[in-house]
């Protein structure tokens, strides 16, 4: 469970946000609530070892590490030489004696195989976690955190029309959307993508869909229910002048960290989706990332 904080009026419209960053497990966010999800299948499966992969940015990686620590359980991580930068969230994977292992991007797949292969040939049970938590499990969390928002606006009584957030590998959104779908919620879910291009960053929100609903919705309902924008993936790089600026404005009038590569490029986003939009009522998913928060402050010239 995490707050739905009234921001006040914002630009004409309504504002709340959602604080998945307070989720009060290693620094929040969306992978938290995801790990959480599969540490119950792992706890539950008698599993001695955790292998999953991403950057040296990644928060996933970050929550998996710290989760698989406390447990005392080995955590394979494997991650891309092209991205595999230091950050404040691999020092932490450092400190929580995650194994990673740097290869190219292009060998990252055989690499996982690999090691998976060699540690149930050494007699281990490890349990294989897609990167940032992608899957029917991920898709999961994020039902759930859609149903949490209903529960709110039931005892709130009000209505979102738009639920905003930052999209990567889409498992966030594709809970969202499957949650309104299966409630029959009439609004519009956005994402807004950090990464990945059209159409195959839409494909694939489309497909965790589909995944986990299987026959429970048609087509052309899940198609019309996946607003997936790519305008702020090229050139929006982390030095980006306006993306810190946006980073600065939250921080300064609401208190609330935003970071360079998810939630700031988000919130920058939905802001000029809100010039096209008047007196309706927005929550914006704050995903998390508070680590990447203090890169972006500490990188700053
Ligand atoms: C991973 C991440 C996202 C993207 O989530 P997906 O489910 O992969 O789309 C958004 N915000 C933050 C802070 C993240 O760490």
């Amino acid at each position: 469970m995490t707050i739905i904080q009234d921001l006040g009026d914002y630009k004409g419209n309504h504002l709340w946000m959602k604080r998945e960053d307070l989720l009060p497990f290693s620094f929040g966010g969306n992978k938290a609530r995801k790990a959480e999800l599969f540490f119950r299948e792992i706890d539950a499966g008698k599993y001695d070892c955790v292998v999953t992969y991403g950057s040296g940015s990644s928060n996933h990686c970050r929550v998996v590490a710290n989760e698989c620590c406390r447990r005392g359980l080995t955590c394979f991580i494997i991650s891309p030489l092209e991205t595999s930068e230091e950050t404040f969230n691999s020092e932490m994977i450092r400190l929580f004696g995650a194994e990673v292992t740097i290869v190219p991007v292009s060998e990252v797949h055989d690499t996982i195989e690999r090691i998976l292969r060699q540690l149930r040939e050494g007699g281990k049970r490890p349990y294989f976690i897609a990167g940032g938590g992608h899957g029917d499990i991920g898709t999961e969390a994020y039902v759930q955190c859609y149903l949490e928002i209903k529960r709110f606006e039931e005892a709130e009584k009000i209505h979102f029309d738009y639920l905003f957030l930052a999209s990567g590998t889409g498992t966030t959104q594709a809970g969202l959307v499957c949650g309104q779908l299966l409630s029959g919620d009439e609004r519009k879910i956005i994402g807004i993508s950090i990464a990945r291009k059209n159409p195959r960053g839409r494909d694939v929100v489309v497909e965790s869909v589909k995944s986990y609903l299987g026959e429970r919705a048609d087509e052309e309902t899940i198609q019309a229910a996946t607003v997936f924008l790519d305008n702020y993936t090229d050139g929006y790089g982390k030095e980006d002048r306006r993306v810190l600026d946006t980073i600065d404005f939250v921080l300064k009038r609401y208190g609330i960290p935003l970071d360079a590569v998810y939630t700031g490029k988000a919130f920058m986003g939905m802001d000029d989706c809100l010039k096209e939009i008047r007196g309706k009522n927005v929550l914006f998913i704050h995903t998390g990332g508070t680590p990447l928060f203090f890169d972006a402050l500490r990188n700053r010239k």
